[in-house]
């Protein structure tokens, strides 16, 4: 079985005592496709030591997380920028806007995310998006920004139905992870609804554990639970799951 996991924070301290034990466990699961979001220009070094020490299955994206976005957010973004003219990414992300961590910050949010769109259509790469209590205001980006050169993966998607049709409207897939495991989950009463086609594997490790870790440390080989829950949603065989979420994430990565 081939899985891609299309969002997990590897580098992150979480895993600082077994990092290495982590990346074989997910490889052992059948999961050897990493995409590895950025967040904030303190952690690019440790992207490039995981991509240059797992060349074949680690896969980077550089942008600049809604929750990074303070007071210097303008420096950061050159960061990204700088990053995006010498070298190649698989996506831009994590952006996007979140209103639950932080309220003040919405209007240079919204600079950030904006800014990082119209990055992602000149390098004609794919977005990843961060949305959290903010569906409102990231559609309204997204309409004003809409094109065929813009497409991407709603990271985490926890909205409504209609909320998941806007998003396919829009060139998106749904990333889907532990939370579709949750009793309270929500997108499981739906996601039957939902072609296939429109999803893609992710954990966010380390955080958003499946269902039975809910609330401990999330890794990379925890997809296997994540999967057994579309194979009861769809009625498909775990195999067909893994082949058709891993197509996904290609037609949306090109890799
Ligand atoms: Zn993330």
């Amino acid at each position: 079985m081939l899985l891609t996991d299309t969002h997990a924070h590897i580098y992150s301290e979480e895993f600082a005592d077994d990092r290495d034990a982590m990346m074989q466990r997910a490889f052992e699961s059948g999961v050897k496709r990493i995409f590895v979001p950025s967040i904030g220009s303190s952690y690019t070094d440790k992207m490039y030591a995981m991509e240059a020490q797992y060349p074949e299955s680690v896969f980077l994206m550089m942008g600049l997380h809604p929750t990074y976005v303070k007071e210097n957010f303008e420096a950061e973004l050159q960061h990204v920028e700088h990053e995006l003219s010498r070298r190649k990414f698989a996506a831009i992300g994590e952006i996007g806007i979140d209103l639950y961590w932080d309220k003040s910050t919405l209007d240079i949010q919204k600079i950030a995310f904006r800014r990082q769109i119209q990055w992602a259509k000149q390098y004609k790469l794919p977005i990843n998006i961060h949305c959290r209590e903010a569906f409102d205001e990231i559609f309204e980006i997204l309409e004003e920004e809409k094109s065929r050169e813009l497409w991407g993966i709603f990271h985490c998607f926890a909205g409504d139905y209609q909320q998941a049709l806007q998003a396919i409207s829009l060139n998106m897939k749904l990333g889907i992870g532990g939370v579709v495991t949750f009793k309270n989950g929500k997108i499981d009463q739906f996601l039957n609804q939902i072609d296939i086609s429109n999803i893609v594997l992710e954990t966010d490790a380390p955080y958003l554990a499946p269902v039975p870790f809910r609330g401990k440390r999330n890794e990379s080989s925890y997809i296997s639970n994540v999967v057994a829950k579309l194979s009861e949603i769809y009625g498909l065989p775990a195999g067909d799951i893994a082949h058709i979420t891993t197509e996904n994430s290609k037609a949306v990565f090109g890799i």
